[in-house]
């Protein structure tokens, strides 16, 4: 059986991706794809969504996993929310009743570094948005000069008769364009100049978003009534999605920070002292004693020297440590000096060789076509069977 990827690849994620990523990818694309920011691309936005309802749900994911989207389907568990609710769900939009009066949210992400989320900082966000015309206070024309519409005869909309055959007749019904609707309008001579009677004016606004020591990717900052003005309509919101950046040295789980550490053998048998910069260009000096023994692999952490907790910013996680141990390259030392470093190390574990045992030759891996037997299989196979055997190739 082929394990279907579509919703994965629609996200861009693999297919053991954790919840946390899912949600990235999605809010990523959600807004990348919004019908607010790139309106000819409605149809992948359904597609983004359609996915991240399926994938974000786990009886849904699992269901998925196995059977694809026709397993979905023939459920019934497809298509259950339109693509704008699970948009609203995720980033928050609001209860439907509240939101009646009130004009739409709008959502922006700000990509921010993690240094910037370390030590907090200001941004500068020019927005262009829908304000009530000055000149007209939302009026749209000289006080008390409005008429009702003619073409429409102040019913806000238009209807056109049309003969489908014989002795059929249709009628569509469709908006004044006339008066957009509203049953009435301004004479040319009447109209606002400033907002050609739209009663809203285009403009450029500075939002500031503060951005405190330890928030967190994909939290949101809101700035109530900031959204578009509309006549009549309390403004929506703006929400700003922060998008932490990824780091090249540090990486961030929560408040906790980790990074890799290369250790030559010699530190990792014999002690060292090392340095880390941290986030807000501090120099840490970290070092083991004589003795103490870092194998390939180890974690160690430093306490408090993570990031700053939010809303509590003296006050941080752990900085973690993930060491690697460099071991010398091939015939580093003399073959006549090898007995010496041996008399140092703990012993070795010798086997007997008996007659009933076979030598066999110890050669390299492959690792790139050992690593494509592997995604052959992984795909085939059921996951509980073992993995692609290795496979030695000879040199
Ligand atoms: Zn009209
Ligand atoms: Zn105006």
């Amino acid at each position: 059986m082929v394990h279907e990827t579509g919703y994965y690849d629609l996200l861009g994620v693999s297919p053991d991706a954790s919840a946390e990523e899912l949600k990235k990818a999605y809010r990523k694309l959600a807004l990348k794809y919004h019908p607010d920011k790139n309106p000819n691309e409605g149809e992948k936005f359904k597609h983004i969504s359609q996915a991240y309802e399926v994938l974000s749900d786990p009886k849904k994911r699992d269901l998925y996993d196995q059977g694809g989207e026709q397993a979905i389907k023939e459920g019934g568990m497809g298509g259950g929310s339109s693509p704008m609710d699970i948009f609203n769900m995720f980033f928050g939009g609001g209860g439907r009743m509240q939101r009646e009066r009130k004009g739409k949210n709008v959502v922006h992400q700000l990509s921010v570094t993690l240094e910037e989320m370390y030590n907090g900082t200001t941004r500068k966000l020019g927005l262009q948005k829908n304000v009530i015309c000055e000149k007209c206070e939302g009026y749209g024309g000289k006080k008390g000069a409005l008429e009702k519409c003619s073409t429409c005869k102040g019913r806000g909309v238009q209807v056109k008769v049309q003969q489908i055959g014989p002795g059929m007749i249709q009628q569509i019904q469709s908006m004044c364009s006339d008066c957009q609707g509203q049953g009435e309008k301004f004479s040319s001579k009447d109209r606002c100049k400033n907002c050609n009677g739209h009663k809203v004016e285009r403009k450029k606004k500075i939002l500031e978003v503060h951005i405190d020591k330890g928030m967190k990717d994909g939290q949101k900052i809101t700035f109530n009534g900031e959204g578009d003005q509309e006549p009549g309509l309390e403004p929506g919101d703006v929400v700003i999605v922060l998008d932490q950046k990824d780091h090249p040295v540090f990486q961030r789980q929560n408040n906790d920070l980790t990074t890799k550490m290369n250790i030559k053998l010699v530190e990792a048998l014999c002690g060292f002292r090392k340095t880390i910069e941290t986030l807000d260009n501090r120099t840490l000096v970290i070092s083991t004693q004589p003795g103490e023994v870092i194998k390939n692999g180890d974690y160690k952490c430093v306490e408090n020297e993570g990031m700053p907790l939010h809303r509590d910013p003296y006050d941080k996680g752990q900085l973690i440590i993930h060491f690697q141990v460099e071991f010398p390259e091939k015939h580093w030392l003399p073959e006549h000096l090898m007995y010496q470093l041996e008399r140092l190390l703990p012993p070795r574990e010798d086997v007997m060789v008996t007659d009933d045992m076979e030598e066999v030759d110890l050669c390299e891996v492959d690792l790139q076509s050992q690593q494509k037997n592997y995604s052959g299989e992984a795909y085939e196979e059921d996951d509980d069977s073992p993995r692609g055997g290795v496979q030695c190739q000879t040199q």
